[in-house]
């Protein structure tokens, strides 16, 4: 079995909806499990939709029915105008709007998880019809009976036990199994969700737990660069790459893998391919053990929008042990990532990633024991393979606030250059 993954920018649109059809069809002959993400912007439309309902706003019926718009254009486009996907839509909207008038919760991250995942069934329920419609015979699972979790709402954990054992022994037997990515439930069925751009890590869990042949990612790129297109104008495709290099690159935010989809890969050594949806006959990028990165050639990342924190002592005192643990069970209880460390015999630094908006709540804890300065809204950059060249290259219009070089790899603290 193979594991093929669409993401959000894949079913954007109608066209978009039946390239899938196309691609898919062309592996006619394999058996495939096929993961799905909310189509184009949708999660970013439904966090929106979450925070409307919070604050009670009447803007929330406005971006309801926007959100169903959305769906019923793409479904309009490429179906017959009786068709039961319409049905099934406005039943998904129904229920959207039932979990929110039921919720009693007023806990944000529980809520966003039951409202959120709601992009996922609506893409996952248009295009298994649209594949049934045009032949391709397909059976619609909802991931949420397979992917068990814990409660930790927005980054839930896997319970691989149970996963596995579901996914064994209640997966239907198809040739063509269409689920989502993304969300999951935990003990008591609520539903999860894995983090943003989860849907890949979701591949991964099906092909750990399905002793997978290989996962195909199919992306918006022609395969993994040596550097994000959107940020620097030449990138060259990286052809091979081995499951270290591509954890290194995914763990400091080449966003085109989500960080957390290699591990089950290595472990049971499943080749990833990350391909283009547009050029599906293209190579792309494998993804295997112990292949040499090729091209070798030096690769940029970069991580927007963190904080570079530095702290020393009130009284003058060594940073030492102590009070670094102190600092990260803060990080770790105010989910914060670290991204990079540097320390010297009084101050430590620290670059942060606040994905979820918590470091103003953690700032009067470190205050309280701490001398602190921040820096927000710089940027990462991670060069790994680096050179002089690349080096300069990257500094020549930033300020840059810290540097770090280790064998293989070279992280700056910067920001562009205003003038
Ligand atoms: P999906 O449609 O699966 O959600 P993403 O948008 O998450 O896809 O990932 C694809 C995007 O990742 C590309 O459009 C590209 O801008 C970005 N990206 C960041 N770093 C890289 C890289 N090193 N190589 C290729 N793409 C990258
Ligand atoms: N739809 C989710 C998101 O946009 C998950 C994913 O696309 O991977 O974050
Ligand atoms: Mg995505």
């Amino acid at each position: 079995m193979k594991v093929f993954k669409f993401g959000g920018a894949s079913v954007k649109n109608a066209e978009g909806v039946t390239n899938v059809f196309k691609i898919l069809e062309s592996f006619k002959n394999s058996k495939l499990l096929v993961v799905i993400s909310a189509m184009g912007k949708t999660t970013n439309a439904l966090e929106r939709i979450v925070d409307l309902y919070f604050a009670k706003d009447n803007a929330l019926n406005q971006d309801i029915d926007a959100l169903k718009r959305f769906h019923v254009d793409i479904a309009s486009d490429i179906f017959p105008n009786h068709h039961d996907v319409f049905e099934s839509i406005q039943g998904i909207i129904d229920d959207l709007l039932a979990t929110l008038k039921r919720n009693k919760s007023t806990q944000y991250d529980f809520v966003y998880d039951q409202i959120v995942s709601y992009g996922e069934l609506l893409s996952t329920t248009i295009v298994s019809a649209y594949l049934n419609q045009n032949g391709l015979q397909n059976i619609y699972v909802d991931a949420r009976e397979f992917i068990k979790t814990d409660t930790t709402h927005r980054d839930a954990k896997v319970d691989w036990e149970t996963t596995q054992s579901l996914i064994k022994n209640n997966l239907p037997e198809h040739n063509l199994i269409i689920t989502q990515g993304f969300i999951g439930s935990d003990a008591n069925n609520f539903t999860t969700t894995l983090g943003r751009e989860g849907s890949d890590y979701s591949a991964g869990i099906f092909a750990y737990c399905l002793n997978a042949e290989s996962v195909s990612i199919w992306k918006d790129v022609p395969g993994v660069l040596n550097a994000d297109p959107r940020v620097f104008e030449e990138t060259q495709l990286l052809h091979h790459i081995s499951y270290g290099e591509a954890i290194e690159l995914a763990f400091y935010g080449a966003s085109v893998i989500h960080p957390k989809t290699l591990q089950p890969l290595q472990r049971k050594e499943i080749p990833l391919f990350v391909k283009s949806f547009q050029n599906p006959e293209e190579e792309g990028t494998s993804v295997k053990k112990g292949q040499p990165l090729d091209p070798y050639i030096p690769c940029f990342i970069v991580k927007k929008n963190q904080i570079l924190l530095s702290l020393s002592s009130l009284d003058f005192s060594f940073i030492v042990e102590d009070n670094i643990s102190q600092i990260f069970s803060l990080f770790h209880q105010y989910q914060i990532k670290v991204d990079l460390i540097q320390n010297s015999a009084i101050s430590f630094s620290v670059c942060l990633d606040d994905r979820f908006n918590h470091f103003e709540k953690l700032l009067p804890e470190l205050k309280a024991k701490f001398k602190i300065s921040y820096n927000q809204n710089v940027d990462l950059y991670t060069i790994r393979h680096f050179n002089e060249l690349a080096i300069k290259q990257l500094e020549k219009d930033k300020d840059v606030f810290l540097k770090q070089i280790t064998r293989e790899t070279c992280q700056i603290v910067g920001r562009y250059r205003k003038n």
